[in-house]
């Protein structure tokens, strides 16, 4: 199969052949003719498989083709997404296929000023790629209309939704027309999702590349188990062990993306880190001199999580386990994209392993463990596995008591070490993790 046979007309196929395109992948192979012939979609489709180039394709030829001229001040279809650093990908991998046609496309997003964006959407734009807070801005100081606009692209639609956006969805649905084409892009879908597809498309085709929620399998995965307080110490080792020349580690907190580019800057090491805290301009170069090799160690927090493509990226590091176990599946898809492989490491200590549990079932994986001799943890973490269960050894038994008539139950000797010994599992439900978060905002993590 080629771009081609599915109908994508000749410039479009000249940008495709300028980026070394050859074969559509499985999503732009199901995506591309049904976007073409006017369809709604849901697609279930995980970072790296080519899902931008799946919608954003057809879109480009369609309003080449299709439909009247740009007027002032108005937009004719619209990709949403969650992070300013995705409507940056996105825009820019839109402005590589459209080269060849005489579209004007844009991005707007937050965090910088709205004056030139409200300049430029002055001439009106075919494509706008934007994130939801900033689109509504500008719809409400008047420098956007909508009823030109006929489709619209949710990509990354479950990222939205755990970052708080539904309320901001559900006014630019209100503002958008009826008769519009929609396009939902998902890595995973939850009943959420599923509801909010059940509102917006109508009649879609659904298309669903990779297993729901299945980790990318073109990663190697694994496990070292370590005390928290140790885990700096563990990452630099491991670093220096591996030689690690280009690796994104996320971390839970913006103190803790702060502290360990502080201990690794101390080290000599080029390292930087991105969190909502920062901002976006110093967000975008960190990013930029990392995708270049300028910096070695990225250290990010899920903001960085979703929709990045950064080439051929060798290696992440989870140095805290995300608290929402789907955020693994995204923090990972940064590596072994486009066919390449790529390494997964988490760092987990002994509080993770309800995190840890919770990420096994969701990728319905066991992670293989694989500990550093002198960094075996104090605090041990206990086993896990892809049922969700986490199998804790019992404490140390108290003596039974001489007296008293209690002496029936045979308690054993308890080994601590696990390799001898008898050993009674006690399985304990593991706590059950928020996936969709309908509570308050949470829009900078
Ligand atoms: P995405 O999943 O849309 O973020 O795309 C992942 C990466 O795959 C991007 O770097 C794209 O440029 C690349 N890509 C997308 N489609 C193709 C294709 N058909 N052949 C080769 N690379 C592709």
């Amino acid at each position: 199969m080629t771009f081609a046979t599915l109908g994508l007309i000749d410039p479009l196929l000249r940008s495709l052949e300028k980026l070394g395109y050859q074969t559509p992948t499985p999503v732009q192979a199901q995506a591309i003719p049904a976007v073409l012939a006017g369809r709604d979609l849901m697609a279930a489709a995980q970072t790296g498989t080519g899902k931008t180039a799946g919608f954003a394709l057809p879109l480009l030829q369609l309003l080449a083709m299709e439909g009247p001229k740009v007027a002032a001040n108005s937009v004719r279809a619209l990709i949403l997404v969650p992070t300013r650093e995705l409507a940056e990908q996105v825009h820019e991998a839109v402005r590589q296929y459209a080269e060849n046609l005489p579209l004007r496309t844009y991005a707007v997003y937050g965090g910088v000023s709205i004056n030139p964006q409200m300049m430029k959407l002055r001439s009106g734009v075919d494509l706008l790629v934007a994130t939801p807070g900033r689109l509504l801005d500008l719809f409400r100081q008047n420098a956007l209309k909508f009823n030109q606009l006929q489709t619209l692209v949710l990509d990354e639609a479950d990222r939205m939704l755990d970052l708080g956006f539904s309320e901001e969805l559900a006014n630019i649905y209100r503002a958008l027309p009826k008769k519009r084409q929609t396009l939902l892009f998902s890595a995973t879908f939850s009943d959420d999702i599923r509801l909010l597809a059940g509102q917006m498309l109508n009649d879609p085709l659904s298309v669903e590349v990779s297993p729901r929620n299945v980790a990318a399998n073109t990663v190697k995965q694994w496990v070292v188990t370590v005390d928290k307080k140790r885990k700096p110490e563990l990452f630099v080792h491991l670093m220096r062990k591996g030689k690690w020349k280009q690796v994104l580690v996320f971390a839970k907190t913006r103190n803790g993306v702060d502290a360990l580019v502080e201990k690794l800057q101390g080290l000599g090491v080029n390292a930087d880190g991105i969190h909502g805290d920062k901002p976006q301009a110093t967000r975008q170069r960190a990013l930029d001199r990392f995708k270049v090799g300028e910096v070695q160690i990225l250290v990010a927090t899920d903001v960085a999580a979703r929709g990045l493509d950064i080439e051929d990226l060798p290696l992440v590091v989870n140095f805290d386990l995300p608290i929402v176990a789907e955020d693994y599946i995204h923090r990972i898809g940064r590596t072994g994209r486009a066919g390449s492989t790529g390494e997964a490491i988490s760092l987990v200590c002994a509080d993770e392993v309800n995190l840890l549990s919770a990420i096994e079932m969701l990728t319905r994986q066991t992670l293989k463990r694989q500990n550093e001799p002198e960094f075996e943890p104090e605090h041990r973490v206990p086993e896990t596995d892809a049922s969700g269960q986490v199998i804790k050894k019992p404490k140390k038994p108290k003596k039974p008591k001489t007296s008293g008539g209690g002496g029936k139950r045979n308690l054993g000797k308890w080994v601590d070490s696990g390799d001898s010994g008898p050993v009674e599992p006690s399985i304990k439900p593991v706590r059950k993790v928020p996936v969709f978060n309908t509570g308050p905002r949470k829009r900078k993590p």
